[in-house]
């Protein structure tokens, strides 16, 4: 458990760097892929301090074949190996669906979806090659079930990922691989901060949460954890809510 190499998309901020962080804390050496190459690197020097055996940031845009295709040769050639995948790099342009350009709901799909795609894809092939099973973990949303006028795009690209993770669990259970998702609920990262650091929606949390606080990376972190443990073993296809609650609360 404490010497997996594990790669983060979108590792260099937000959810991925607290996933970062859950993972480091346990001794695994981290990969963090991020379109930012740049923050990538300065977030994985910070791993070490915390207990990480190693770790390094790659530019990386997961909606680019190539790009996702020479990231997993770097982090084998850094690390021997990759033991678990978190499928973390998301947009979420949150404009209302009759405004949207066709392109920009193109490039949600492209990123959300298709990212998850390729990387799962490739990196599975190299788990598969090494015969030693592994992990890789979807991080969906509530949106992958439920969304609305200004996430009609965002929700269509989390339903899809959710029936990938679905798929894909299929496929790989037989090699001894894992595929599961974790759906957060309201987490406070730069995606969002904008919107929930006004004084009513935050007011609106300790409503609607039962848990009464908005959820923070390393809720998922935790999560991604436990996923990816040896303990996690008959966990397949499933996704695991991540919400404080929220989507219990029916009124
Ligand atoms: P952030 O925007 O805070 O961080 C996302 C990271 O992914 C950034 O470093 C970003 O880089 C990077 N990224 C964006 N596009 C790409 C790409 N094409 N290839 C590689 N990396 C990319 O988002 P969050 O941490 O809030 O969200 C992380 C995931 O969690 C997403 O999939 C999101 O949908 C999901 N989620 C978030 C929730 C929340 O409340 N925050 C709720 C439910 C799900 P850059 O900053 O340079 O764009």
């Amino acid at each position: 458990m404490g010497n997996q190499v594990v790669v983060v998309t979108g590792g260099a901020r937000g959810i991925g760097y607290g996933i970062a962080e859950c993972f480091a804390e346990k001794g695994a050496s981290l990969v963090l892929a991020d379109v930012n190459g740049e923050r990538a690197q300065e977030s994985a020097e910070r791993l070490g301090a915390l207990g990480a055996a190693g770790a390094i940031g790659l530019e990386c845009d997961v909606s680019n074949r190539a790009q996702v295709a020479a990231m997993v040769e770097e982090a084998c050639r850094e690390f021997g190996r990759i033991d678990v995948l978190v499928n973390n790099a998301g947009i979420c342009p949150f404009v209302d669906v009759m405004d949207l350009d066709p392109e920009v709901f193109a490039k949600t799909i492209d990123v959300n979806l298709m990212g998850a795609y390729h990387c799962t894809h490739l990196v599975a092939q190299k788990m598969i090659a090494q015969g030693e099973g592994g992990r890789i973990v979807f991080i969906t949303s509530l949106a992958e079930n439920v969304t609305g006028p200004a996430q009609v795009d965002y929700g269509a690209s989390k339903g899809g990922m959710r029936m990938l993770m679905v798929g894909f669990a299929t496929r790989l259970g037989r090699h001894g691989i894992t595929c599961n998702a974790i759906a957060p609920g309201m987490i406070l990262t730069d995606m969002t901060r904008s919107h929930w650091e006004q004084p009513g929606p935050a007011e609106e949390i300790k409503h609607r949460v039962p848990m009464g606080r908005i959820g923070v990376p390393r809720d998922i972190g935790h999560a991604a954890v436990f996923l990816a443990s040896n303990e996690a073993e008959y966990v397949n296809g499933i996704t695991l809510r991540v919400d404080g609650g929220h989507q219990a609360v029916c009124a």
